[in-house]
């Protein structure tokens, strides 16, 4: 398991040497070297990629070829942009038999992500990109297809709807990818993808990706790729003594939340010299715009800036003017940046190498460093990689409320006014005080302070963020586990599963609740099958899916109290294996 994460997320190549100098303006020459035109180029210089991750530069220059590719990848290592830049280049030079590409993906989730993904990157080329996936209305879904899309981003249950229906035909498709194909035959849709793929026609471009590849993935990149090019991976340990010792968080929170995140850790942890690490310029900007809207003196440096611009906000920083310095890996790769007291990685970069680079920027010279990553939940198997390669744990910690933030802004507040106290010279404002001697002076003092915390921007509304359950690596185990057993009763009795209905998460308990559904192993139920409803119709991320319990009639699947009824009336109306069911709460 260990080899397999490190494998997943350490590539070949690390970050490269050659494009280290960062292009002040003008298309990328890194992407530019791997085969890519001019109207892709324009729109990664408008998304401020400033150069290929690892698997991109793999990747890229084989499917523009032509070739099959079998990529061991997992989510947050630029791995989408890695197919569909070659995908959109190939179809816009073709005529257009529509659609001229299927992508599949495990949940409705990552087809919305992926098919606004090529969207945006296929916008210069005018392709047209539909999301395809259940639980949502097929109405507009068929309208669609009818009209004619490029790109096809589906979940297998619904692509085959659509062809059972007549409405996605598949026999000109030039290109298909399966994505996250690991996760999709764990979803129960070995089956589906047979029945897809045998609709295509013969003679095309497969890609498949998976963060694992298992005999089965293998089985069927046999089955389907011809002659692929394997992306290699490296299973090689970073140096010893190269990953600095600092105390190393991570923060997982939903993509709308991250920015509030950064700004409520940054606060919290008082990081006032920092580097924040983004992935794109795009991000830089709009980071260090937040930040300074909140009064942080931040400010950007990425590849898209002159050396005069560049040079000036070094200076600043070092001299202590800025706080936090907003930066691109190729910007600050060069850099003779001074320690600092906190790297937050606002993006996990896309290799681990690159995670060590950047974290090496502080703990220098036996001094305390700290490195705070924000986190997608879909990246977590990532974390344990960074683990590895690194050789110190990294702490899941759940988001600072806002009364933990209200208590450090307390905190600093007190230490800051003991500290204007022992230096004393507080001669000048005692006149002040006098002439407010009318109030009582606890009165006076606790008015100041509350100026004090207004000015250092203390009254701010703010909201809570919402937590992200940890993925639970024994979840998928146990699901994994109840198929290979053909079904039978799977509860689990490990220390992280109390009997009690309560599941750990992340260092947090969250209350599961037992769902009855009413199908069982008599229908041919699979774990599988579960999971791929729950996932799809009721749009519930999989890894919060706890034990799965197969009887003859029944099956009873964990899930979190929270979600219960939510999922038992989505499940209520959708069919499983073709069937609608019985969903309800159950009771012993
Ligand atoms: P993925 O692994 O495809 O889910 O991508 C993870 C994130 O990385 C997405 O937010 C992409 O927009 C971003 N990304 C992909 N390629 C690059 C790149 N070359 N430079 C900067 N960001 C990238």
């Amino acid at each position: 398991m260990a080899d397999r994460n490190a494998a997943e997320y350490h590539m070949k190549h690390g970050p490269s040497s050659e494009s280290a100098t960062p292009t002040v303006t003008g298309f990328s020459p890194g992407f530019a070297a791997l085969g890519l035109e001019a109207p892709l180029l324009a729109t990664l210089e408008t998304l401020g990629y400033e150069e290929p991750t690892p698997i991109q530069r793999e990747a890229i220059p084989p499917l523009l070829a032509g070739r099959d590719l079998l990529g061991q990848a997992a989510t947050g290592t630029g791995k989408t942009a890695a197919f569909a830049l070659p995908m959109l280049q190939l179809i816009s030079h073709v005529v257009r038999i529509r659609p001229s590409a299927l992508v599949l993906v495990p949940t409705r989730e990552l087809a919305i992500q992926v098919g606004e993904a090529v969207q945006r990157y296929g916008k210069e080329l005018r392709v047209s990109v539909l999301p395809v996936y259940g639980g949502q209305a097929i109405g507009p879904q068929l309208h669609a297809l009818k009209r004619g899309v490029d790109v096809v981003v589906a979940t297998p249950g619904r692509a085959l709807d659509h062809i059972r229906r007549g409405t996605l035909k598949l026999q000109e498709v030039r290109i298909v990818v399966l994505d996250e194909a690991d996760e999709m035959l764990d979803m129960g849709f070995a089956d589906d993808l047979e029945a897809i793929l045998a609709e295509t026609p013969k003679v095309k471009q497969t890609a498949l990706f998976s963060a694992t590849i298992p005999p089965r993935i293998r089985a069927i990149a046999h089955r389907h790729l011809q002659n692929p090019i394997e992306i290699t991976i490296a299973k090689e340990p970073v140096k010893a003594g190269t990953a600095p010792r600092v105390q190393q968080t991570a923060y997982i929170v939903a993509r709308p939340h991250r920015a509030a995140a950064l700004a409520r850790v940054v606060e919290v942890a008082g990081a006032n010299s920092s580097l924040v690490f983004c992935r794109t310029r795009l991000e830089v900007d709009e980071v260090t715009a937040m930040l300074a809207g909140r009064g942080h003196r931040a400010e950007a440096i990425h590849g898209g800036m002159s050396q005069g611009q560049r040079d000036r906000v070094m200076q600043a920083f070092k001299a202590g003017q800025t706080e936090l310095l907003v930066a691109t890996d190729v910007a600050a790769r060069g850099l003779d940046i001074p320690q600092v007291s906190h790297v937050i990685n606002y993006d996990l970069p896309s290799s681990a190498e690159v995670y060590v680079h950047r974290i090496g920027r502080t703990g220098r010279a036996g001094r305390e460093g700290a490195a705070i990553t924000i986190l997608d939940p879909r990246e977590q198997r990532l974390l344990r990689t960074i683990e590895q390669h690194t050789k110190a744990r990294v702490t899941v910690m759940p988001i600072p409320s806002v009364a933990d933030l209200r208590a450090k802004q307390l905190d600093r507040v007190q230490a800051a006014v003991e500290q204007v106290l022992r230096d004393g010279q507080v001669d000048a404002f005692k006149p002040l005080v006098e002439r407010l001697s009318a109030h009582p002076p606890a009165e006076v003092a606790a008015a100041a302070l509350k100026l004090l915390v207004r000015a250092q921007g203390g009254e701010r509304l703010e909201q809570e963020i919402p937590a992200v359950p940890v993925r639970q690596p024994e979840f998928g185990r146990l699901i994994r586990d109840a198929r290979h057993s053909s079904g039978l009763a799977h509860r689990s009795s490990g220390p992280d599963r109390p009997p009690t209905g309560r599941s750990r998460q992340g260092g947090r308990t969250v209350e599961m609740a037992r769902v009855y559904v009413g199908v069982g192993r008599a229908a041919g139920i699979r774990p599988g099958d579960l999971v791929g409803a729950i996932a799809n119709e009721a749009r519930v991320n999989s890894s919060l899916i706890g034990a799965i319990e197969i009887e003859d009639r029944f099956s009873i699947v964990d899930v979190p109290a929270s979600m219960a009824s939510d999922i038992i009336k989505t499940l209520g109306r959708a069919r499983i294996k073709g069937r609608t069911v019985s969903v309800r709460l159950f009771r012993e």
